[in-house]
């Protein structure tokens, strides 16, 4: 019999290998306006107080707090920004605006809509307490507070938070680069005409789009034929310019699937097939130090097996700590036959119906019908059995529209 010289492995001892062959890129600088998605790699300290002065919370009358003087001489006017000098003693008063900096006296402020101006003098309408309506130097951040713990990955208020400290660079974990190569004579780019026997290489773009939708730097190799020479080459390149490369078809038992080969002649190889429907022939390998996944030929085995295993080792690369999409539990809508022998990835969408969750599949679960993943709320992992599983059964759902972590957001919906 012609069989596989790769063992069919489980998914648990698949990931295992994976993780046991990576590790966090080295770290960087990288300007603020480059470091959004990109997990920190130092702990982050004030070097100041924020705000670096004692400011104005509200547009009114810096006062001195206590003061029983209700009518008050304003002795001048204080814009954020000014920097101008003012000393206020008690019976006095400084017209105030939001942010500005407290004059020296001065302690409390109170809203202007509480005052009743008098020309150069202001009423009072209600008493005013020290420490009313303003934010002392330090409130926000104190000079020494660890304010961002390494292996955060950077949003919008992590970046503002920096910004706001005056750095201009931090240290992260770079997003990985990923090269992408398409393997197979029958493909032509998408723009191409068809020539007999001839498909559009949709993978391409597909994993593009995958890459960069995980938050990573996609660089398209194009399409290689099914010659072992030019693959070879481009195998060479891919791992010279990335952190990780992708192949897709050429894996299976073809005549010319060489990308199996190649990747043992060139490197290490950690596996050739794993227990999944879609997505056995899945072929993870190191070439030159970096990491290359040979993903299956069909669009949907592709798409799942990078959802699967490359979108977590990437994510293992740019030092995240979540590396998983959140999962619920999803009542089965309908009867469901599934792989026997595999754990089998259907793409369902979910519904809520009397409060429970319901998952419904996409129709005809071909290898090769991209169309199952489209609008796809969830994978449903599926054990392998030889039974149907029964509608109303129980089953694990993984939300691949949903970003790591937060399985809260969807329970309370
Ligand atoms: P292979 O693994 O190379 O035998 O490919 C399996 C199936 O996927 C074949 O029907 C191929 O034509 C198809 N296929 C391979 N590569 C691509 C691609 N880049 N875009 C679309 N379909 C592909
Ligand atoms: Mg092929």
């Amino acid at each position: 019999m012609n069989e596989s010289p790769y063992p069919l492995i489980a998914i648990q001892e698949a990931w295992r290998r994976i993780a046991d062959a990576l590790s966090p890129l080295a770290p960087r600088r990288l300007s603020l306006d480059d470091a959004l998605g990109c997990v920190l790699a130092e702990d982050v300290t004030a070097e100041e107080d924020l705000p670096p002065f004692p400011a104005s919370a509200m547009d009114g009358y810096a006062v001195v707090g206590g003061d029983p003087a209700r009518t008050l001489r304003v002795v001048g006017e204080l814009h954020a920004g000014s920097g101008e000098q003012l000393v206020v003693t008690t019976g006095q008063a400084a017209r105030i605006m939001t942010g500005a900096s407290l004059p020296r006296g001065a302690d409390a402020v109170i809203p202007v809509e509480q005052t009743e101006s008098l020309g150069d003098q202001v009423r009072l309408l209600t008493p005013v307490s020290a420490g009313q309506h303003v934010r002392p130097a330090g409130q926000d951040a104190a000079r020494g507070d660890v304010l961002l713990d390494r292996g955060l990955a950077l949003g919008a208020p992590e970046i503002g938070l920096l910004a706001a400290l005056g750095r201009l660079e931090v240290l992260v974990h770079p997003r990985p680069r990923v090269a992408i190569l398409a393997t197979g004579d029958e493909l032509i780019p998408p723009g191409g005409h068809l020539g007999p026997g001839q498909i559009r290489d949709s993978n391409s773009l597909a994993l593009t789009a995958a890459v960069r939708a995980a938050g990573f730097s996609p660089i398209s190799l194009g399409i290689v034929p099914d010659v072992k020479e030019r693959l070879r080459d481009a195998i060479l390149e891919g791992v010279a310019n990335a952190d990780m490369l992708l192949t897709s078809g050429g894996v299976s038992m073809g005549n010319r699937d060489y990308v199996k080969p190649l990747l043992a002649e060139l490197g290490t190889v950690h596996f050739g097939r794993v227990a999944t429907k879609p997505g056995k022939p899945l072929t993870f390998a190191h070439v030159k130090g970096v990491p290359v996944f040979g993903l299956p030929g069909f669009p949907v085995s592709s798409l799942v097996s990078f959802e699967n295993f490359v979108r977590p080792a990437l994510r293992l690369l740019a030092g995240h700590r979540r590396l998983w999409r959140p999962e619920v539990t999803a009542l089965l809508a309908h009867d469901v036959a599934h792989a026997p022998d595999r754990t089998d990835f259907q793409r369902a969408t979910l519904h809520r119906r009397d409060g429970r969750l319901w998952a419904t599949t996409t129709g005809s679960q071909s290898s090769s019908r991209l169309k199952s993943l489209v609008g796809a709320d969830a994978l449903l992992r599926l054990l392998p059995s030889p039974e149907t599983l029964k509608a109303g059964e129980a089953v694990d759902a993984i939300l691949i529209g949903l970003p790591e972590g937060r399985e809260e957001v969807i329970h309370a919906g």
